[in-house]
């Protein structure tokens, strides 16, 4: 493990400090993830990508993450409604592009699956599992019940609420602690006559019309939307999660409601730390269709013929603790970017299987990528500072063009540097994927299974047994397990639990 030490602003104490997983090199992370009613903007990658970062510095570091990051498809109320909210979901089945859905159930799990696409397309870190609201009722009636039964909740003729005043320490996230405050700052809160207070939220709406709806103690209906964040980072990570994150827009309600119900279920501290990310501007002014500067992954890249990686690249080109201002300047900029690195990689591949002439400057050459990856690595670990990270790496693109052939000492230490940099960046090429476990919409390809298979008897061969056993190890954490006969290696899935 790394000595570094890995610092964060965190919302809650309000500075940067040093993330300290309970567990030294164990990190437990969850991310509030997109609602699938219509498909991700760029600003909700944005934010996604920031948790990508902190996955990719963290694993720099040596440690391990236990990444989970939830799929909202029931329950997200919208913020402008006067009379008990409406569903998200229902409403985009109701708009335009949900004309084509046979029903809220199709609509999200189209938009489910285009999101893991672009999510793919921007290459980020898969989680360890992508939970969905409507996964996990049995959990989030269970709570909701407890929360009733320890009078943090209570039932009225339209559902259940929590009693925001029984819980001290509402607002310490946000700072919203004054109460008329709270009443006319309360988005999506839903307004319903029948409440103790105004400012009191739903767990449970009654709703025998609804398109989504569940039979619980209180009739048929749906879950309110914080309720299952709570219960889904609890169900994987435990009772206290190391860092917890999302938009800055999570941070009131959402995360703020997250912690009253969580704390008042476990009396035990939701999240050691919360990291949220600022809001992404397109030409200066908030993003808006009827402004045309709206951008959605797809947008850039099958409507302009973006390269997916320099969509990655200008997103995260800005530190996620300023608003970010994206513009078609940027994006050319960071496609330039893109190209040299592209040029690097193919330089140094080239150099590994046709090596110049032993160079007298290797030495050099090599101590200067591994100090610019130190660099690099040192910028990620203070607060996640990309602005200075990506310069750092760009200088070792210059490190490897500016020489007019490569020795093998050279090609190999540029193939590192630039492996490593995609490691910890993301933007040299894209990342093979690997299917999640817990992905049961799409199960693990065959190709890719015996790609490993052959990577793992070639390392058998060349007596690398640690690669080999390692390789097994990935294969069986995907619930596929192997079998060596005198034919050769078989494989087989097992049922796995999530
Ligand atoms: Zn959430």
């Amino acid at each position: 493990m790394s000595h570094r030490s890995f610092r964060l602003y965190d919302t809650m104490t309000r500075q940067v400090k040093e993330l300290v997983p309970a567990t030294p090199g164990h990190l437990k992370f969850y991310s509030c993830g997109p609602t699938v009613y219509s498909y991700a903007h760029i600003g909700n990658f944005r934010t996604f990508l920031t948790a990508d970062l902190i996955v990719r510095t963290a694993e720099a570091l040596g440690w391990n993450v236990d990444y989970v990051s939830n799929i909202t498809d029931v329950g997200h109320l919208t913020s402008d409604d006067q009379d008990g909210g409406e569903d998200r979901m229902e409403k985009g089945l109701k708009s335009k592009e949900g004309e084509r859905f046979a029903n809220v159930w199709d609509l999200a799990e189209f938009y489910a699956d285009c999101f893991k696409e672009d999510w793919d397309r921007l290459n980020l870190r898969r989680p360890l599992v992508w939970p969905k609201a409507t996964q996990h009722m049995r959990e989030q009636i269970a709570a909701a019940e407890k929360l009733i039964e320890t009078g943090h909740a209570y039932e009225t003729p339209t559902g259940v609420y929590y009693r925001v005043g029984s819980f001290a320490g509402y607002g310490k996230l946000s700072g919203n602690t004054d109460r008329e405050e709270l009443i006319t700052g309360a988005r999506d809160v839903v307004r319903d006559d029948n409440k103790e207070h105004p400012s009191d939220f739903a767990l449970w709406k009654k709703d025998e019309k609804h398109l989504m709806q569940w039979y619980s103690p209180w009739g048929w209906g749906f879950p309110g939307w914080h309720l299952e964040c709570s219960v889904m980072a609890m169900a994987y990570l435990g009772e206290t999660l190391d860092l917890h994150a999302g938009g800055e827009d999570l941070i009131f309600p959402h995360h703020e409601c997250e912690i009253a119900q969580s704390e008042a279920l476990t009396g035990k501290p939701f999240a050691r730390h919360w990291i949220h990310t600022r809001f992404l501007q397109v030409d200066g002014q908030k993003m808006s269709k009827s402004l045309g500067n709206f951008f959605t992954v797809r947008d850039l890249v099958d409507g302009k013929g973006a390269d997916p990686l320099a969509v990655r690249y200008a997103l995260i080109s800005q530190n996620y603790g300023v608003p970010h201002n994206f513009t078609m300047d940027l994006l050319r900029d960071a496609t330039q970017k893109i190209e040299r690195y592209r040029q690097c990689d193919e330089k140094a591949r080239k150099a590994i299987a046709q090596p110049g002439e032993p160079n007298a400057a290797a030495d050099v050459f090599v101590e200067s990528l591994r100090d610019l990856y130190d660099e690099v690595l040192d910028a990620m670990c203070d607060n996640l500072n990309t602005s200075v990270a990506l310069a750092k790496a760009l200088e070792g693109t210059r490190v490897i063009l500016r020489e007019s052939s490569l020795d093998l000492p050279m090609a190999e230490a540029a193939l590192q540097f630039l492996g490593d940099i995609n490691d910890l960046l993301g933007i040299v090429s894209l990342d093979r994927n690997v299917p999640s476990a817990s992905d049961t919409t799409s199960s693990v390809p065959e190709a890719w299974i015996e790609q490993k298979i052959q990577e793992r008897a070639e390392a058998k061969a060349a007596k690398d047994f640690a690669r080999a056993d390692h390789v097994r190890d990935e294969l069986a954490a995907l619930g596929i397990e192997l079998r060596d006969t005198p034919e050769g290696t078989t494989w087989k899935h097992r049922a796995t639990i999530l």
